[in-house]
């Protein structure tokens, strides 16, 4: 890499790190890496190559989603910090070799304070790549690494499900519930496969036909359109998609009693979170039931032998939390996800204050 090309520009934003603007001309490469806070540890969160719109829509997404990441490390007490970064395509734009190691280059310019992952747009091969000159990726598929992360995170969200049909229906079985999926990528379709295992009816939507054919072929699932899954009358509407998907148009269209689901963002404004509560529908906040995930890269990074059943006993703990959060939200009438923010919060006013 010829460093003398590498262009990068400080971009400040109140109340994050450091956001950082990357571009590399000789890969072609236009970036993104926002650290929003290491209070807690080194700043994790996973890379996202999208063909974003705009400059600014890639921005308004890295620093969503790496306040999310701080909260979600947080609340579940991984060790870890906040941060995110995206890889912006052109449209048609390919993801190349040189475009990877490039990127890798520059998270080491961060001397292990932005560890990055698999997410939307990232693969287990691409990580393979950039490790080849970085240690600041994990989840890899290496011996001794935490390996795929979706595992986890639909194991968290079969659980975070449980926890909801515990709480509405006294019983964490999910047997005989109709659960709408939306979205059967990496985590949608694993996530699918527990509640089948566990006897629920499933329905589901995917912009991918062949992998809606997979669902209804092979896990009895039914087939809706993309734009019906969301007014689709079901138990359980889980989101496994995008983010902003509930917000002002969509909430009076929701046809379920509950929303959990492990895409990130989910809600539009916080605000959403107090219309669903109107609404009578009970939200598992989504930094909370897809932080699976999170929950085992951190222990790659946080101890010295990744272990899974460690990962696994700890991502088991999202069901006591989120049933911890759903009584909180009824005992004192304010939405789950504004209980789920004030614990994160909390915590990392306590680490300020022990500092
Ligand atoms: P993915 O890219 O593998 O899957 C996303 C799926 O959603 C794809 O199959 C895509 O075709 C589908 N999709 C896109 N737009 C859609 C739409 N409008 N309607 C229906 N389907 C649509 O991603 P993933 O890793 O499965 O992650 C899914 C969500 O969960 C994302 O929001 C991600 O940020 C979040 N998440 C993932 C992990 C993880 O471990 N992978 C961890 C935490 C959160």
């Amino acid at each position: 890499m010829d460093k003398n090309a590498l262009k990068l520009r400080e971009i400040p934003v109140e109340g994050y790190e450091q956001v950082v603007e990357v571009i590399y001309e000789p890969a072609d490469l236009h970036g993104i890496i926002a650290i929003h806070s290491t209070q807690l540890g080194p700043g994790c969160g996973g890379i996202r190559a999208f063909p974003y719109s705009s400059f600014d829509q890639a921005l308004t997404d890295v620093l969503r989603l790496a306040k999310g990441m701080t909260y979600k490390s947080s609340i579940a007490q991984t060790g870890t910090g906040g941060a995110k970064s995206v890889l912006i395509l052109k449209k048609s734009q390919s993801k190349t070799k040189e475009m990877l190691i490039a990127f890798a280059e520059t998270i080491n310019l961060f001397k292990g304070r932005y560890y990055g992952g698999e997410d939307m747009g990232i693969t287990l091969a691409d990580l393979a790549i950039m490790h080849e000159v970085t240690p600041y990726v994990v989840g890899l598929s290496l011996a001794g690494s935490s390996g795929d992360p979706s595992n986890f995170t639909a194991h968290g969200g079969a659980r975070g499900i449980q926890a909801v049909c515990k709480k509405l229906w006294g019983t964490p079985s999910v047997r005989g519930k109709k659960i709408a999926v939306q979205g059967l990528g990496s985590v949608g379709m694993k996530l699918i496969q527990h509640l089948f295992w566990e006897g629920a009816e499933l329905i589901v939507a995917d912009v991918n036909a062949l992998l809606v054919e997979d669902a209804v072929n092979h896990w009895g699932a039914k087939g809706v359109a993309p734009e019906e899954i969301l007014k689709v009358k079901c138990d359980i509407f889980a989101p496994c998609a995008i983010g902003g998907i509930l917000n002002a148009k969509t909430i009076p269209q929701l046809n379920c009693y509950a929303v959990a689901g492990v895409a990130n963002n989910q809600l539009l404004t916080p605000e959403d979170g107090d219309r669903l509560l109107q609404r009578g529908i009970l939200y598992a906040p989504d930094f909370v039931i897809n932080a699976g995930g999170l929950i085992n890269i951190s222990s790659e990074i946080k101890h010295q032998k990744y272990r899974p059943e460690y990962a696994r006993e700890r991502v088991d703990h999202l069901y006591d939390l989120l049933l911890s959060i759903f009584e909180q939200s009824e005992s004192k009438h304010r939405s789950t996800n504004d209980i789920a923010v004030e614990i994160a919060e909390h915590y990392l006013h306590e680490s300020r204050a022990l500092k």
